[in-house]
């Protein structure tokens, strides 16, 4: 008779690293595609995926070292028909970010997420994420007032087939998973309390999921957070109860949500358990990126089980809350502390898959 096969909690991070400061200060100087910059972001992703083996996690990413200017407009930054001063993002500290809007058509990206991965998985010994950005997000690059000759429809048609193009190019080169970023899902509802542009964001992310089979969706998740920008959140003071219902519509096989910085973990769990759908895995947000206290593996492995009691077992998975750094310029969380970070959420996930699995 074989061994019983043992309990594994799947782990996975979200996406973004600390840049190195000497990195941030070279962009910061001039080009960020300026050739000459090619070795400095090659020593960061080397040494961010030899930080992030370290820690022990099963599955990594590169950090994102390379996406500029952020996880949102790094596949369109730099295209010649976008001007600054699009849709913007109010932090609850009173900064904002602004995305670029569009200024004629057709809409085509400048660079796809897998491109991050070709560099990622040379230089791997584990399996590697890739995070892109949704279509919900780069929607709000139309204006308000429409872009002469190149109607909304037309460009949401282009929109997703670019995204849809992305994802399968990530999926095909391996991406353990592929993980779409719906962050302003959130502030969506802060935005308009109604519900009715959070639906239309679940709609049009739904056009874009409805093109993968069963199969591929298994590798595809979502990824739900308040927002994370210099230790300050957009939509931290939105109810679960009023996204969490609408965000289970998506067909995504994954769910990456924050968790361990919310007030009330056991309300957002109640909710998890109530709408969540059979076959949907959640990675519960265990570590809080925004905290700058270093969690223990105890705090972690506690988060867990306190989870573990609303998710099944098999359908429950950990996560970061969100990037340490989803702006490339975001200095406020050392690269230290990130990757301290991590090493908590995989020890503590480990403590709780012994303690679960000890007691089966
Ligand atoms: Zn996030």
């Amino acid at each position: 008779m074989g061994k019983p096969a043992r309990l594994t909690i799947p782990t996975e991070p979200i996406g973004s690293i600390p840049r190195p400061v000497d990195l941030i200060e070279r962009i910061a100087k001039g080009d960020s595609e300026d050739p000459n910059l090619a070795p400095f972001y090659e020593d960061a992703i080397r040494d961010t995926i030899e930080r992030f083996e370290a820690t022990g996690s099963p599955v990594i990413t590169d950090g994102e070292q390379r996406k500029y200017h952020n996880f949102a407009t790094y596949c369109v930054h730099g295209l010649p028909n976008t001007a600054p001063g699009g849709f913007k993002i109010s932090f609850s500290d009173g900064h904002t970010r602004r995305l670029s809007r569009l200024t004629s058509g057709p809409f085509r990206y400048r660079r796809y997420a897998d491109c991050y991965l070709d560099v990622a998985m040379r230089y791997a010994l584990v399996p590697v994420k890739q995070a892109v950005i949704s279509p919900s997000a780069l929607s709000l690059m139309y204006p308000s007032e429409s872009v002469p000759d190149y109607s909304r429809e037309q460009f949401i048609e282009d929109l997703l087939n670019e995204h849809g193009t992305e994802i399968r190019r990530c999926l095909k080169k391996g991406a353990h998973k592929v993980q779409v970023d719906f962050t302003e899902g959130r502030l969506a509802v802060k935005i308009d309390p109604s519900g009715h542009l959070l639906n239309s964001f679940i709609d049009l992310n739904n056009l874009a999921l409805s093109r993968f089979s069963p199969e591929e969706r298994r590798r595809i998740g979502v990824h739900t957070c308040p927002g994370n920008d210099l230790d300050s959140t957009h939509s931290a003071d939105v109810d679960y109860a009023e996204l969490l219902p609408s965000l289970f519509e998506l067909k995504a096989g994954n769910f990456y949500i924050a968790l361990a910085g919310e007030r009330d973990r056991r309300h957002a769990l109640q909710t998890i358990r109530k709408y969540r759908k059979p076959d949907q895995r959640v990675f519960v947000g265990v570590t809080a990126p925004a905290d700058p206290d270093i969690e223990t593996p105890e705090e972690v492995r506690d988060r867990v089980l306190e989870a573990s009691e609303y998710i099944p077992i098999e359908h429950l998975g950990t996560t970061d809350d969100c990037g340490f750094s989803p702006f490339s310029d975001d200095t406020s969380t050392s690269r230290d502390t990130a990757f301290a970070k991590i090493r908590a959420r995989v020890l503590g996930t480990k403590l709780a898959e012994n303690h679960i699995g000890g007691a089966l």
